[in-house]
């Protein structure tokens, strides 16, 4: 795996024969291989190496992915599937070359909203905005929102089990899926979840996963290595008519990880979300914020919702009787309150935080912006975020720490986010993020959205049998290695 394999994109077939076949499938205005279409493919915000495609296709329908993908299969030539390129990862950069499928232009139509099983038909390119605006103006549903731009793909962060704002409820994205629909490498296009029936019974019958073999998992977290997703129905939960956050102000690490763990027990919260106070000086313009003496250390916000009002105040009642009772037991330095005072205080640029979706710009305002995102074990959250913390001050970076409960704390989300500039930083920023990596997997992290520098560690370092299964998983889904080459597997 660590060595990099050069591959003759189109050794099996003429560039120009391919262009002109693909040109037949999409239309002559939905295929480039002009360099200024090709650029914009070619990196992304992070330090992974950068490579151009060979050629952009713009499909429009599952029909012409279907004999896509034959031809490519056919001829061996990389597919990487696209729709927006804000993975963080490194995962749409197409590593050998290849033909990027950027299903973000035309691939965006919101099927189907079953209202009475609570779940929507999407095409890839459906994004978080455009899913957010429909439900809002058509329904009495929600999804979850992403800290992801609202230009990124729903479809695409359910594959790669992304997180929201409802993940503390129900978990990472992949388990909001019921079913969807592939293309697989012979072209045949293949339909999991209670779909799976017939297409004779009914096309849209897609309210549940189970109790059939879950073959949905060939897809999930494989980053585009084993076919193109062409639809999937995500489950949409009820939106509550009333709305509130708390906010806890802490000093120490193992304090507010053990407030993330109870919060997120309660079942009582959407979200519980935590970061140093050092974030919201980097919104306000400060780049490497100094802490100043007494500052607290940690702030975590949780929201909660309830469809009346006595239901939210009795949740609200509750996580403050939590509160109390782990302050009292610990003897810690925190504190409570309402999250209105603070956004009153803070002002319009502290929206974009709880205003979603939107563009995190603190995030955007410098070329560079990389993080390991993980699912982490909540009782290492404490010593996780202490480490993290003083690698940040080491290297002179300004900390964002990102942490999530998730699924009523059977799991936590731990990231440490870098921006940087580009061009002089990034050597320093690449040896801070292996010593991000050495010390997350020590403290059992399971990193997401993994870029081949975090693949080819974690794959040294795994269950030996586990990765003979995957190299074989991968061949029977993709023999001639077309699909994503060089991301888990070559
Ligand atoms: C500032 C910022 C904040 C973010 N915050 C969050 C956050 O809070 N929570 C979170 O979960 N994520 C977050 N992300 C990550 C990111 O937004 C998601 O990973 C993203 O939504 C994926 O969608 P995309 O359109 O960018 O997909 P792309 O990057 O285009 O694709 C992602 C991967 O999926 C594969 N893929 C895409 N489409 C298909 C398909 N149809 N079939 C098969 N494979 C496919 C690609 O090959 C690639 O491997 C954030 C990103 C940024 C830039």
């Amino acid at each position: 795996m660590t060595d990099v394999i050069k591959r003759d994109i189109f050794e099996y077939v003429e560039k120009e024969t391919a262009l002109n076949e693909l040109e037949k499938i999409f239309g002559k205005a939905n295929v480039s291989d002009k360099p200024h279409d090709l650029y914009p493919y070619s990196y992304d915000m992070t330090e992974s190496p950068h490579h151009m495609p060979d050629m952009i296709v713009i499909p429009e329908n599952v029909d012409q992915i279907s004999r896509f993908v034959k031809y490519c299969d056919q001829y061996r030539i990389p597919i990487i599937p696209y729709v927006s390129g804000n993975n963080v990862g490194g995962l749409t950069i197409p590593e050998y070359g290849g033909i990027m499928c950027d299903m973000g232009k035309k691939m965006n139509k919101i099927i189907k909203i079953n209202e009475s099983l609570m779940y929507a038909i999407l095409e890839p390119g459906v994004t978080f905005g455009q899913l957010d605006a429909y439900l809002k103006n058509h329904t009495n549903l929600k999804y979850g929102l992403a800290y992801a731009p609202p230009y990124a793909s729903v479809v695409a962060n359910s594959l790669l089990s992304g997180l929201t704002n409802l993940s503390c409820c129900y978990g990472g994205m992949s388990d909001w899926l019921n079913g969807l629909e592939a293309v697989i490498h012979t072209g045949e296009v293949v339909r999991t979840g209670s779909c799976f029936i017939s297409k004779e019974y009914r096309e849209d019958n897609w309210f549940v996963r189970y109790p059939i073999p879950d073959l949905i998992g060939l897809f999930m977290c494989w980053q585009g290595m084993t076919g193109i997703v062409t639809k999937a129905a995500v489950q949409l939960w009820p939106r509550k008519k009333y709305n509130t956050a708390l906010v806890a102000i802490v000093y120490g690490s193992e304090a507010c990880a053990e407030l993330i763990r109870e919060f997120g027990r309660t079942e009582c919260c959407e979200d519980v979300s935590a970061v140093p106070p050092d974030v919201v000086k980097m919104t306000f313009g400060i780049e490497y914020p100094e802490k100043q003496p007494e500052e607290p250390d940690w702030a975590i916000i949780i929201s909660m919702s309830g469809n009346s009002e006595e239901l939210l105040r009795a949740k609200v009642n509750y996580v403050k009787k939590i509160f109390e009772e782990i302050k009292k037991k610990n003897n810690y330095r925190i504190f409570l309150s309402n999250f209105g005072p603070f956004v009153n205080v803070l002002g319009k640029e502290f929206a974009i935080y709880y205003d979603l979706p939107n563009i995190i710009t603190p995030l955007y305002e410098w070329d560079g912006c990389t993080w390991i995102g993980s699912y982490a074990n909540p009782d290492n959250l404490g010593p996780l975020m202490e480490k993290c913390y003083n690698l940040f001050k080491k290297y002179e970076i300004g900390p964002i720490i990102y942490m999530k409960s998730m699924k009523a704390s059977h799991y936590a989300v731990f990231r440490p986010i870098v921006r940087y500039h580009k061009g002089r930083e990034e050597e320093k920023v690449k040896e801070l993020q292996h010593e991000f990596l050495e010390v997350m997997l020590e403290y059992q992290c399971v990193p997401y959205k993994t870029p081949r520098w975090i693949t080819e560690i974690v794959r040294k370092r795994c269950d030996q049998t586990w990765i003979k299964l995957l190299e074989n998983v991968k061949k029977m889904m993709d023999p001639n290695g077309i699909f994503n080459p060089g991301k888990w597997c070559l």
